[in-house]
């Protein structure tokens, strides 16, 4: 059956999830998209995708059997949720209100969700121009990286009207694990401010517990076997502390994603007065990443700025 939105809502209700089939697209098939787009097909849901470059749409609709548009308006033509995971600030607006955009394509009643990381301010400007078309906008950013994205575990972070947000928490459960409102529009983003100013830091300390250990003559990996089960432990220690010991970085979160959150928290902290001392030195350290040729690499790279003499 196809989604219309009293049945979806009285489905989700019964805890029928499962049998809920809806229309949607996925604007966006990267590191993150390209997964998430795919489990929604494996979901049975009807999804036809829009990438800039055409050949990861093309490539996507061959492994998963959807459908590939050429624009972002046709993708979202008849859909009920367009689901949206680009780079940046500019992508959206550009995806969402550009030449031949979703805007273009979508008719009133559809939903926007959308995944990537941006600031709460451009999360809110979207919605309201929406609004007076009435499609609803919901800022729905994730955490667990590629891993969570591949494994459909992620965590999502929403902001927007409750109602719709129940109406696509069964949609997004494909590839989530956890979901959550958190507020209205923008809080979302927010969460996500917190999540990253929290990674942030322990990945600095994880780099130096790590830069000690081998000055010290330890051996990086049992130590680690060792602390994880302490008060050390984070998802950061479990998952990074062997490709740092090994000093592999070429994979997982971009340090140039990860440069462009911190900038648009440590923006948002400088409207609300909050005090980001660590964010802003590890924010620095990234920038030296940068600087050693890391755009593209892990976070966890921060190690290799400290061994890199
Ligand atoms: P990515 O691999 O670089 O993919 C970005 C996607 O956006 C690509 O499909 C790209 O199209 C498209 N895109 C970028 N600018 C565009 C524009 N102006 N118009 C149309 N399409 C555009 O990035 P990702 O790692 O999937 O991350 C996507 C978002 O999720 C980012 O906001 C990131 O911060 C966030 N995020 C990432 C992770 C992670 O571990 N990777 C974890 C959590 C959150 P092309 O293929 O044509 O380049």
């Amino acid at each position: 059956m196809l989604f219309n939105c009293s049945l979806f809502v009285k489905l989700a209700k019964n805890k029928q999830e499962t049998e809920v089939m809806a229309n949607v697209a996925f604007i966006g098939l990267g590191v993150m998209g390209y997964p998430m787009a795919g489990h929604l097909a494996k979901a049975g849901h009807q999804v036809q995708v829009y990438n800039r470059t055409q050949a990861k749409a093309r490539a996507w609709a061959e492994e998963y059997g959807g459908k590939w548009r050429a624009t972002a308006a046709e993708a979202a033509a008849g859909c009920d949720i367009v689901f949206i995971c680009v780079g940046n600030d500019d992508d959206l607006r550009q995806v969402v209100l550009g030449e031949q955009g979703i805007t273009e394509g979508v008719s009133p009643g559809t939903i926007l969700v959308d995944h990537t990381t941006t600031s709460a301010d451009v999360a809110r400007e979207l919605s309201r121009i929406l609004k007076c078309r009435q499609v609803d906008f919901i800022d729905a950013p994730v955490s667990g990286g590629q891993a969570g994205a591949v494994n459909g575990t992620l965590t999502v972070m929403m902001g927007g009207n409750a109602e719709t947000i129940d109406k696509v928490t069964a949609v997004i459960s494909a590839y989530a694990r956890c979901s959550r409102r958190m507020g209205e529009v923008g809080a979302g983003q927010l969460t996500k401010m917190v999540n990253q100013i929290c990674i942030a830091g322990v990945v600095q300390g994880l780099a130096e517990g790590l830069h000690f250990a081998r000055k010290a003559g330890l051996d990086g990996e049992a130590v680690v076997d060792v602390i994880r089960h302490g008060a050390a432990q984070s998802w950061q220690m479990e998952n990074r502390y062997q490709t740092m010991w090994q000093g592999e970085f070429d994979f997982g979160f971009a340090i140039d994603w990860m440069r462009k959150d911190l900038g648009i928290a440590l923006d948002e902290a400088r409207r609300n007065g909050s005090t980001l001392a660590l964010t802003a030195l590890v924010d620095q350290f990234y920038a030296d990443v940068q600087a050693m040729g890391g755009n593209r690499w892990d976070t966890s790279s921060l190690l290799a700025r400290l061994e890199k003499n």
